[in-house]
């Protein structure tokens, strides 16, 4: 049967992003609490039905990697679309400073806009390990049994539960409705790889070769720049500025890539995990250094083969999944379970 939107019970929103909101909706027939995003279309009524139908292909897409699908429908310009609720939200809530902002307490913080209290609590190899090995799974499950590319990998594309599962949502199953979405406002991190960075329009706005001019290795590079910017609880790019609007997407076209910090990069920025207060200035206690994030030789050199700004000669999912790193993930007994539910207690006492 169809879902509609009789059926549900409107609660709180979940988030809101560039093209809509999500809310946390209760379906009334089966007791299913389900997050439903509104998409608000450019309108135009002869592509309603091919977008349907484009959607019918999430209902193949059961696998423990991806957010559940569980039906769409249109009221008047809007898609709805309703798809499991992942009560942890996304890793970007979870770790990632917003805007790629320096990541400064408001104490410290020149910008009074500032709502960060504390830091995250910290992310070890084997948590971050976990995540990447989810993310590429899902992202593999996508390619070779759905035969889809994600298009839009980011960290608020991947959302976790508290039962530790990590999943990814939001892949572009549908030509018709990318075409259909009305654009008010581009984000301003771009997840993009170089090859479609260089094959988008100057106004970098990529839509009008965003299916036809580059493959699914331009995934990877955003799987990495994902994974480097929840190592980091930030964005490693720029961002774009009112004097130089090209700056981010110029740095990574031409830039070197980034990477994992390195140790000492870390000790400028890092958590006391002991009282999880933020210290800005390196090295003030002895204890404090105990709290600095080590990222393995592995993980490190996993980020780096996704990270190759030639897009042939980046890493396939096969040979990601192969690597070392992704080995050490189940022999580890990694406890994402307790790692999330620090991480929720921490973002909704209103660390974010
Ligand atoms: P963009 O609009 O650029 O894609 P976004 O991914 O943040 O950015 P949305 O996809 O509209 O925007 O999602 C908004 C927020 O809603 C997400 O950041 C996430 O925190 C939350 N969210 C989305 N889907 C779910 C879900 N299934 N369960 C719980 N929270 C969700
Ligand atoms: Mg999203």
């Amino acid at each position: 049967y169809a879902i509609n939107m009789d059926q549900l019970v409107l609660e709180q929103e979940l988030g809101r992003g560039n093209y809509g909101t999500v809310k946390k909706v209760l379906h009334r027939p089966t007791k299913v609490e389900m997050a439903m995003k509104e998409i608000r279309l450019e309108l135009d009524s002869t592509r309603l039905n091919g977008i349907l139908m484009e959607l019918d292909i999430l209902h193949r897409a059961v696998s423990s990697y991806i957010v559940d699908f569980y039906g769409a429908f249109f009221v008047e310009s809007c898609v709805y679309y309703c798809m499991e609720h992942m009560d942890g939200g996304s890793l970007a809530s979870l770790c990632c400073f917003p805007n790629g902002n320096v990541s400064l307490p408001p104490s410290l913080s020149t910008s009074p806009g500032s709502v960060w209290t504390s830091s995250p609590p910290p992310l070890a190899d084997e948590h971050l390990c976990r995540i990447a090995s989810s993310m590429t799974h899902g992202l593999e499950f996508l390619k070779t049994e759905l035969g889809v590319m994600h298009r839009d990998v980011k960290p608020t594309n991947v959302l976790v539960n508290c039962k530790g599962e990590v999943k990814l949502c939001d892949f572009g199953v549908s030509g018709q409705l990318e075409k259909s979405i009305a654009k008010t406002n581009v984000g301003c991190q771009s997840y993009m790889a170089p090859e479609r960075i260089k094959g988008s329009s100057p106004s970098g706005s990529n839509m009008e070769h965003a299916f036809t001019s580059y493959t699914v290795s331009a995934d990877v590079w955003s799987l990495g720049l994902s994974i480097v910017e929840i190592a980091r609880g930030r964005y490693p790019y720029p961002p774009e500025t009112y004097e130089n609007v090209f700056a981010q997407l110029s740095a990574i076209v031409d830039g070197e890539a980034p990477g994992l910090p390195e140790d000492e990069e870390i000790a400028d920025e890092e958590v006391d995990v002991y009282t999880g207060s933020y210290s800005a200035s390196p090295g003030q206690s002895s204890f404090m250094r105990k709290g600095k994030r080590r990222w393995s030789p592995e993980a490190r050199d996993w980020v780096r083969r996704c990270l190759i700004k030639n897009a042939d000669e980046r890493a396939t999912y096969k040979e990601l999944l192969a690597h070392p790193w992704m080995q050490t993930d189940g022999h580890r007994g990694v406890d994402m379970v307790s790692w999330v539910a620090k991480a929720i207690e921490w973002r909704d006492r209103g660390g974010r």
